[in-house]
């Protein structure tokens, strides 16, 4: 894989991230293996990483501070990814969301659109374009 720079570009958002900072990511998924993987590719895409395995520990870690990204599984113990965001939503209106599951169905989809997640991804997903989408909307 090749490394960038790419997680540092973009403008400063509330997270109070400063320029030239890297852009900060929250991984959340109940499955270890997929929470690894997107953790190396951002890591290597030069984000400052951070994993959460529910909701409710990525909630916990949202009101330690903002993140600029948060990328959510739908299907999780305790607390679906929609559940999830919309803590997320009460506390930064900005944070870029993006959602993924094996189980995408329209209703949940919709709910996601309305909790403003551009794209929703079926598991397996590619890592690359969503790791493109990501860098695409922090520009
Ligand atoms: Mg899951």
């Amino acid at each position: 894989m090749q490394k960038s720079n790419a997680g540092t570009l973009g403008a400063a958002r509330k997270s109070g991230r400063k320029a030239g900072e890297p852009f900060s990511i929250l991984i959340v998924d109940d499955q270890e293996s997929i929470r690894m993987l997107l953790a190396e590719v951002f890591q290597i895409a030069g984000f400052k990483v951070q994993e959460a395995q529910n909701g409710r520990m990525a909630i916990a870690k949202f009101s330690e501070h903002p993140f600029d990204v948060v990328l959510l599984d739908l299907r999780m113990p305790y607390m679906s990814g929609i559940e999830a965001l919309r803590e997320i939503r009460r506390m930064d209106q900005e944070v870029i969301a993006v959602m993924f599951s094996a189980y995408g169905d329209q209703a949940n989809m919709d709910e996601a659109k309305r909790l403003g997640v551009r794209r929703f991804f079926s598991k397996p997903f590619d890592i690359e374009l969503l790791k493109n989408h990501v860098l695409e909307q922090l520009q």
